[in-house]
């Protein structure tokens, strides 16, 4: 296959585009490195089955050849970098993902939609499957991220609907591993760095928030899963184990042996209280389930992290 991967510059997106290229496919890596960082794919550009185009996809998706299929990565993802972002986000759920789906149509490709479990808000029914319509703030902070990616789910399935394109949607819970920018604001990656350097956890509000952790070649597999089937959706993929963020600091320093305590910040507006995939669907209709426990993943992650003192020393003063 010839997969088109737009966000293959980012976290998740560097990793499917690895994936894909070591079973053999060829990728052409769309990315404008707002949110994403060079040294994610620098080891794939001598591979003659990998190109870059640096460019906004929400203003093009023009690529040289045909594609078998388009996986839709693009968007910032951790909440502050939405937040820095705001319109930019908004535009590359709406117009980024109108151009993503118009080259899946143009080529008759498999198209795959990385959404996000944040379409289900600040949940009402927990755990959530995919039934569920969310409890989404429309004007809220995180409303330029939620609100995009329902957008992209809406805009998604009018194609298949109306154009006839073979699409899918997976809606992606809390995934973490190697690769995530040590400054990036999201929980994992802050609080390995600041338990590396010893320097207190930030645990926003009480920390009895929950969430689900899923390791990133777990839910890299799940991506291909659906890349290689016709399969509608929405899927969840995640990981069910459901911990609080007060856990999960715990867990961290424990793994980091970090004499790191824990410092308690305000919780950010509409931050979401639970949150835990059902994954029936996707074990039924994918043959998916994730298999790397969080210790584990946690544990790759920490040695990934130790192993770039000079960044996780810059993450910390910036
Ligand atoms: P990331 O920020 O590391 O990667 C996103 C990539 O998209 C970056 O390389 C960025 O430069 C690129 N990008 C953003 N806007 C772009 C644009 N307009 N044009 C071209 N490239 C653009 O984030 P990630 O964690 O790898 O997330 C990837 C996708 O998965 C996102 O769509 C995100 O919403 C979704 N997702 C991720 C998670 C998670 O926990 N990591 C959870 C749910 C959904
Ligand atoms: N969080 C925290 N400290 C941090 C960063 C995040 O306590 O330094 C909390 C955040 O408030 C949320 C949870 O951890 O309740 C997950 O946050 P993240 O930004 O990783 O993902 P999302 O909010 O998008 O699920």
């Amino acid at each position: 296959m010839r997969v088109a991967v737009t966000g293959g510059g980012g976290f998740l997106g560097s990793h499917l585009c690895e994936a894909l290229l070591r079973r053999g496919d060829e990728v052409v890596c769309l990315d404008d490195f707002s949110t994403g960082d060079p040294a994610n794919i620098a080891a794939f550009l001598g591979n003659p089955g990998f190109e870059l185009i640096r460019g906004d996809v929400s203003r093009s998706t023009d690529v040289r050849g045909t594609v078998d299929a388009v996986a839709h990565l693009a968007s910032p993802a951790s909440p502050p970098d939405y937040l820095r972002r705001p319109l930019e986000t908004l535009a590359v759920g709406s117009r980024g993902t109108e151009n993503a789906l118009r080259l899946a149509a143009r080529h008759d490709a498999r198209f795959v939609l990385a959404s996000t479990s944040e379409v289900y808000g600040d949940p009402e029914v927990h755990p959530q499957d995919e039934s569920y319509w969310g409890h989404v703030n429309p004007i809220g902070p995180r409303s330029v991220y939620d609100e995009a990616k329902r957008f992209a789910e809406a805009l998604t399935q009018a194609y298949r609907t109306h154009r006839g394109t073979n699409t899918g949607i997976v809606r992606i819970f809390n995934t973490y591993g190697p690769r995530m920018r040590p400054h990036d604001g999201r929980v994992v990656s802050s609080f390995v760095v600041q338990a590396l350097a010893g320097e207190p956890l930030t645990v926003y509000g009480d920390g009895k928030q929950t969430r689900s952790f899923c390791y990133v070649d777990d839910l890299v597999r799940g991506i291909i899963a659906m890349l290689d089937c016709d399969e509608p959706g929405p899927v969840n993929l995640g990981n069910p184990v459901e911990l609080t963020v007060l856990e999960l600091a715990d867990l961290v320093i424990g793994l980091t042996g970090s004499g790191a305590e824990v410092q308690f910040h305000p919780l950010p507006v509409d931050d979401p209280t639970r949150r835990r995939p059902v994954i029936a669907r996707a074990s039924e209709r994918l043959g998916w389930v994730p298999e790397v426990t969080v210790e584990d993943g946690l544990r790759r992650t920490v040695r990934w992290f130790a192993g770039r003192p000079d960044d996780v020393a810059a993450a910390l003063a910036a």
